[in-house]
């Protein structure tokens, strides 16, 4: 089963719309969900958070890249995390990118999940564990590599 993850929502169908072709350009496929409620009643729309775009859960690293480079995020909103693939000399008591010892994990708040918990007040996974080192600053995730099909 694939899982799909929202990556964006918007206020508008037409938007959701173009931000999805845009993706399709890309190569990224994506679904829009809540559309058919803010077209029949355009006054629920943010009742129900707008139209929420899902992808792959596989393609959303690269489909909020994509959607950052079409200036559909705004940067700042986004936290820079980067991201770490994790081989088999991964090291995970030091830090990626300068080494340090100094590292620890922490829990930060999905931004987007936490919006879409608020909006329909249930449980999703809001938090996620990120490594953060004290030295540097940096933030990171550990991903596998992914394999190449
Ligand atoms: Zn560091």
């Amino acid at each position: 089963m694939t899982t799909l993850k929202e990556v964006i929502a918007m206020s508008m169908p037409t938007e959701a719309h173009m931000v999805q072709g845009y993706l399709a350009s890309e190569g990224i496929e994506s679904v829009l969900k809540d559309e058919n409620i803010t077209q029949i009643q355009p006054f629920y729309s943010n009742a129900v958070g707008g139209v929420k775009l899902l992808v792959r859960e596989e393609d959303v690293e690269v489909a909020l890249q994509v959607l950052e480079k079409g200036g559909y995020l705004h940067p700042e909103k986004v936290e820079k995390v980067e991201v770490v693939y994790r081989t088999k000399e991964t090291d995970e008591k030091h830090c990626p990118f300068c080494q340090s010892e100094n590292v620890g994990k922490k829990k930060v708040p999905d931004v987007l999940m936490l919006l879409v918990s608020v909006v329909f007040g249930a449980i999703f996974p809001v938090f996620r564990r990120v490594n953060k080192c004290f030295d540097c600053g940096k933030e990171w995730v550990y991903r596998k590599k992914p394999n190449k099909r």
